[in-house]
């Protein structure tokens, strides 16, 4: 069976390593954290020693990291991995970074003559566990259709937008879009639980009404409305707070630079400021609806 190597086993990268062990696949994992690399080898992976080992004889390397500056220097400037990756494997980074940081990762592959594309995803940590997500992916024609057996086994929605970085475009609007809806559903449960309604009732009827999202539909900010969501566990695992308000940074970049207006983004990124500056950096995005409760 191909070997894939996957480095980044956190929320999101632990569960998509063990649904590559499950389509039997061969994957040879890393991280920098100790328990994340002991939860992937529960999961049937090869603990690797380093990212470098971790690639050798990899048919497939797999990334799925916190930022941008983490990418680069992993592959490029720091790591180096460029150079110990087979010419043969396809890369394919799902981190959510900028599409100029996925831009120069493709080139500097290039140059070594390796295959590359971006696919961050959507669908969360239940997604990445249940093999569901959506991936959004930049690259050639040819290198999204080989990398399309990997994607299958993680992923249930797959998506070409464009050539390098036109993924990451795509996972930024959809991103800012998410943080847009997250904050208003919050505040929406907020204002009718300070004016007497429950908030499950709430819940229902807006789903079924105008205001239904994602957000109410899969992952309710409410405590106790929803079982299995970062709500009902104090808002711990997820989506951390300082993720969201790094893709909010990534979109406002981008926007400036196309000088497009983007009125709700810009108050999204700061609220997430706010909440993030309060504490609240590694809790689940979802917990912004705090920022709407009243003090005892
Ligand atoms: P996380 O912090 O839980 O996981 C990142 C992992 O990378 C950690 O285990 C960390 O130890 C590891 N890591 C960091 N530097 C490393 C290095 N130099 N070498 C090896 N390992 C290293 O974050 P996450 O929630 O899994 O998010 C990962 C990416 O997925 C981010 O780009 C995020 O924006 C994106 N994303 C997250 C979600 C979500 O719901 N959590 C959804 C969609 C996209």
């Amino acid at each position: 069976m191909a070997q894939v190597a996957f480095i980044g086993l956190g929320n999101m990268g632990g569960g998509m390593a063990a649904n590559l062990v499950k389509a039997g696949f061969d994957v040879n994992a890393f991280d920098l954290a100790p328990a994340a690399l002991q939860g992937a080898v529960e999961a049937g992976c090869s603990a690797a020693a380093s990212a470098v080992a971790a690639v050798a004889n990899a048919d497939y390397v797999v990334s799925m990291l916190p930022n941008g500056a983490i990418v680069e220097s992993i592959y490029i400037d720091g790591d180096q991995l460029l150079d110990a990756i087979p010419q043969t494997a396809l890369i394919i980074d799902c981190s959510t970074i900028a599409a100029q940081n996925s831009r120069r990762l493709s080139e500097e592959a290039q140059k070594r003559g390796i295959s590359c594309i971006d696919a961050p995803v959507s669908g969360g940590v239940a997604a990445a566990e249940a093999g569901t997500l959506a991936f959004m992916c930049g690259g050639t024609e040819q290198a999204f259709e080989a990398a399309r057996p990997i994607l299958s086994a993680m992923g249930s929605k797959l998506f070409l937008a464009g050539g390098s970085g036109a993924g990451q475009v795509a996972k930024m609007c959809n991103n800012m879009l998410l943080a847009v809806h997250m904050i208003g559903t919050a505040e929406s449960l907020q204002l009718g639980v300070d004016n007497g309604l429950d908030p499950a009732v709430l819940s229902e009827i807006m789903l079924n009404s105008s205001g239904s999202n994602w957000s109410l539909e899969k992952y309710n900010p409410y405590p106790g409305v929803m079982d299995n969501v970062p709500a009902s566990r104090n808002y711990e695992g997820g989506f951390m707070n300082m993720l969201m308000l790094k893709d909010l940074g990534l979109a406002l970049d981008a926007a400036t630079g196309s000088k497009s207006s983007v009125p709700m983004g810009s108050l999204a990124r700061s609220l997430y400021a706010l909440h993030a500056g309060k504490g609240n950096e590694l809790r689940d995005f979802s917990s912004i609806i705090e920022q709407f409760k009243k003090s005892p």
